[in-house]
């Protein structure tokens, strides 16, 4: 059998329970966005890592080396988010092709420490190689918070509002135009930057987390389709959204005219956004987005809600169901 006939979650799924029997109490392990660890009575530590290989997650002559080392960083940080944790270190291990610059190299260090910095992510270590073509990049980061307060992806509830805490659809749209060497007037700069310096939601993320009426949370990283999926695995549960309520910006549904690309679709499956996806309490949802905006200054969007239905995701336009052709990214399929 070829891995593209399970994909990465089916491969996941396939080795991954051997590796969950038998886990310390309060330890959580494969399949969420962080791993969690018990530091004491209170406080748990969270871990996650994630890599981006040239050529299938960047080009690297199509970002900039600063753009690249915030990237992958800031990728990290989106899962620390996505339990609503805050960040204390990271590690770095990168294989270097010979051809690179040492000059480029700076640049990449100088954006992945900006963000640190913004962040209070100290860079404690890593391994450096050399790399037969292509640059790899691997960061692990490690994080702490409230045990009471982590935010999993199984603790969804039938009933519960799905938020989304910004847009979809931009970097989907900003890589489209990469790939397309489209033309670099200001809105398509918008989109790009999107795809090449997604900020981490990390004290959005740490607020939702502090909030009993939230239920589960989840970064997008593989599209809103994707991402939905993993909740309703883990949840048990089904879910409905609205497509006219999806959060999208002018930019993207400027572009999408433009190129004639369907904007819903992109809002859905384009991922790399690196917002939050929660769920919420009916009787608490509005009360909570009434106060995001208070404290963020920025909405936080309804776009669906969570049912009984297990494992269905239905997308809604006018009440009438609708398909796509794509689904959220996985590497394989
Ligand atoms: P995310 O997109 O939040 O980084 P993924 O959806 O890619 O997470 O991965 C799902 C879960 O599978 C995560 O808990 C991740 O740590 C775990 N996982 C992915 N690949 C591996 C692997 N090679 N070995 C062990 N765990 C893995
Ligand atoms: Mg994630």
């Amino acid at each position: 059998m070829k891995i593209k006939e399970i994909g990465e979650f089916g491969l996941i799924n396939r080795f991954s329970p051997d590796f969950l029997k038998d886990l310390p109490e309060q330890t959580f392990g494969i399949g969420d966005d962080c791993a969690v660890l018990p530091l004491n009575q209170k406080e748990s530590m969270l871990i996650t890592t994630d890599m981006l290989i040239e050529d299938s997650h960047f080009l690297r002559h199509r970002i900039l080396p600063e753009d690249l080392g915030y990237k992958s960083l800031a990728v990290n940080l989106s899962d620390i988010a996505a339990m609503g944790g805050i960040p204390a270190g990271a590690f770095l291990s990168i294989g270097i092709p010979s051809d690179i610059e040492v000059e480029w190299l700076d640049l990449f260090f100088a954006g992945l420490h900006s963000l640190g910095q913004e962040t209070g992510t100290h860079l404690l270590g890593g391994d450096t190689t050399r790399s037969q073509k292509h640059l790899i990049i691997n960061i692990v980061v490690v994080g702490k918070m409230q045990t009471s307060n982590i935010k999993y992806r199984s603790a969804a509830k039938p009933g519960d509002e799905v938020y989304l805490t910004g847009f979809v659809g931009d970097s989907g749209t900003g890589l489209k135009i990469i790939m397309d060497k489209k033309p670099l007037d200001a809105s398509n700069r918008y989109l790009i930057n999107e795809h090449n310096r997604p900020r981490p939601h990390l004290e959005e993320g740490q607020w939702l987390a502090n909030r009993n009426s939230v239920h589960a949370m989840i970064d997008v990283s593989d599209g809103i389709d994707s991402d939905l999926r993993h909740i309703m695995d883990k949840s048990q549960c089904g879910v409905d959204i609205n497509l006219k309520s999806l959060p999208v910006s002018d930019q993207m549904l400027t572009a999408c005219r433009q190129h004639n690309w369907n904007s819903y679709e992109l809002a859905a499956t384009g991922g790399e956004d690196y917002c939050l996806l929660c769920t919420i309490a009916k009787k608490d949802g509005k009360k909570i987005a009434r106060e995001f905006e208070l404290k963020f200054g920025r909405a936080i969007y309804p776009v669906g809600r969570i049912t009984t239905n297990s494992h269905k995701l239905n997308y809604f336009y006018n009440q009438k169901s609708v398909h796509f052709r794509e689904h959220g990214f996985d590497h394989f399929i």
